[in-house]
């Protein structure tokens, strides 16, 4: 064990935070080591094929204007990015019938529109008070920390239906219901991501673009190039600080490392062991910034048959277990798919069906909102991320009532030569890929700087030592 290999930085977890980490520390001429548990690197970027050889995404799909870390890293690394398509009718199944509208927007009644509007207005005056460095230090920190995003809703939305427009549409953004998170964390992820129709859009917005092959592709290209430098098949269980430094254990070895950086969801990180224990309020942060619950399913169709129509694929369902569906169809549309997702309360209870009854169900909806052709698939995919070993929910982590106030500090406070990264530490784009790019880099810039400030000659190896990590011996 005295002899496991030491590393100046070893990361845990080979995501976008985590490669992004690597890489940069990499550039610096750090010797870095990525540990990663699955057989694949991307975590909540899954790549996978439909039997015609489309390819379509399992988990983080889309990109969009303002996201200018991973955009200028996709471009960086040679891939391509494509926009979806987003043209003509899209339809909102309300009160067992279907409205329809033209250009993005959702059919809601005059009424509701008018009052989603001002209190989307409402929102987003309150998020642009917000500083997402430290969202519990604002003026109106307090109050919006104390109560839901649901409790607010229900005293500030004065129509029923632009309400429960709300409910489903934020359960799709957060992949959770509005009784889960705070008011001030909705405000704060508003703010985060550049307003709340930002996140909702699709052209111009969040659901901008696509990534020519997949998103997964990203990390697959960073990983190529750090080489040997990520070892996949390597679940950390334990950190331990020791004289010097910390000793990474995993299954099948430990390393040594002067600084690690965790790039794992804060669940996630919350189920690792560390010697000495955390400090009580970083472990109870951990414990209460559980991951939303969404399964997201691929629908392969021999053509985009919505399109013949005028319809442009986009639903909103405020009646089903379908939230959001999507046209997700190849740019040159060689088939048709459509992208739906199930979140919150109807993810828990969709989970708990066979994958057969829950094709039905899915495809029963669909059929409800484009008619019987939809019913009629070549291929269908589906992923339940909570049943995921090692993510355990998406998108991305969230904080209740009382949270950010009493624990918002700990998030990427470092631990010892502990360093904290992945999505939902970002400022910019909490929960997005984009922030866990730049949630790599900053937990990189903070490692490199301790490593920079350590007396010479601290920890054990310079810069440049073998990159290789043997198992070490247990
Ligand atoms: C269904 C879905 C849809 C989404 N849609 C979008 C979208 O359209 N646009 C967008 O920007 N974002 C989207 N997201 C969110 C986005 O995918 C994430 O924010 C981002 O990928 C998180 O990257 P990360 O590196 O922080 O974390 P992760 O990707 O979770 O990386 C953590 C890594 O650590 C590994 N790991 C876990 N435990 C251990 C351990 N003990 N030891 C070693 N390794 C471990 C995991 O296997 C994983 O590879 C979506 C996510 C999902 C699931």
């Amino acid at each position: 064990m005295q002899n496991a290999p030491m590393h100046d930085v070893v990361v845990v977890g080979a995501g976008l935070a985590g490669l992004s980490a690597a890489r940069q520390l990499t550039a610096e001429g750090l010797d870095v080591l990525v540990l990663e548990a699955r057989d694949r690197v991307a975590g909540r970027n899954e790549g996978a094929v439909f039997r015609n050889g489309v390819p379509v995404e399992l988990g983080g799909q889309w990109v969009g204007p303002g996201q200018d870390a991973v955009l200028a890293l996709i471009a960086e690394l040679g891939l391509q990015t494509f926009q979806v398509y987003d043209a003509g009718r899209s339809v909102l199944r309300i009160d067992g019938g279907l409205r329809y509208a033209e250009g993005g927007a959702f059919g809601l009644p005059d009424t509701a529109l008018a009052e989603f509007t001002r209190v989307q207005e409402l929102i987003d005056d309150l998020a642009a008070a917000v500083d997402p460095a430290d969202p519990a230090a604002g003026p109106g920190a307090a109050e919006q920390d104390r109560v839901t995003a649901d409790a607010w809703l229900r005293e500030n939305v004065r129509d029923e239906a632009a309400r429960r427009f709300y409910d489903i549409m934020l359960a799709t953004i957060f992949a959770a219901d509005t009784c889960e998170f705070s008011l001030l964390h909705l405000l704060f992820y508003v703010r985060s991501g550049g307003g709340l129709v930002r996140l909702m859009s699709t052209i111009g917005g969040a659901q901008d673009s696509r990534v020519l092959g997949g998103t997964h592709r990203i990390s697959e290209a960073m990983a190529e190039q750090l080489g040997p430098r990520v070892r996949l098949r390597c679940p950390v269980r334990h950190l331990e600080q020791e004289e010097g430094g910390v000793r990474v254990h995993f299954d099948g070895g430990a390393v040594r490392a002067r600084r690690v950086i965790v790039a794992l969801p804060p669940v996630l990180a919350g189920r690792l062991r560390y010697s000495p224990p955390l400090p009580a309020n970083r472990d109870s942060l951990t414990q209460q910034m559980p991951a939303g619950t969404v399964i997201k399913f691929q629908v392969a169709y021999e053509r985009p048959f919505w399109r013949e129509t005028g319809f442009s694929g986009t639903a909103l369902n405020l009646d089903g277990h379908v939230g959001l569906v999507y046209d997700n169809c190849p740019p040159d549309a060689s088939c048709g798919v459509l992208v739906a997702f199930i979140e919150g309360t109807h993810a828990r209870d969709a989970a708990d069906l066979t994958p057969e009854q829950r094709r039905q169900l899915v495809l029963a909806e669909l059929a409800g909102l484009f008619g019987p052709e939809a019913a009629e698939p070549l291929d269908f995919l589906e992923r339940n991320w909570s049943e995921e070993e090692y993510t355990r929910g998406c998108y991305g982590g969230r904080l209740g009532t009382g949270l950010w106030k009493r624990l918002g500090r700990s998030l990427r406070e470092p631990v010892d030569r502990l360093h904290w990264a992945g999505a939902e530490t970002a400022e910019v784009w909490n929960g997005y890929m984009d922030g866990a790019v730049t949630s790599g880099r900053r937990a990189a810039a903070e490692a490199a700087a301790a490593l920079a400030a350590e007396p010479a000659g601290s920890g054990a190896v310079a810069a440049g030592v073998s990159t290789v990590a043997g198992t070490g011996s247990a």
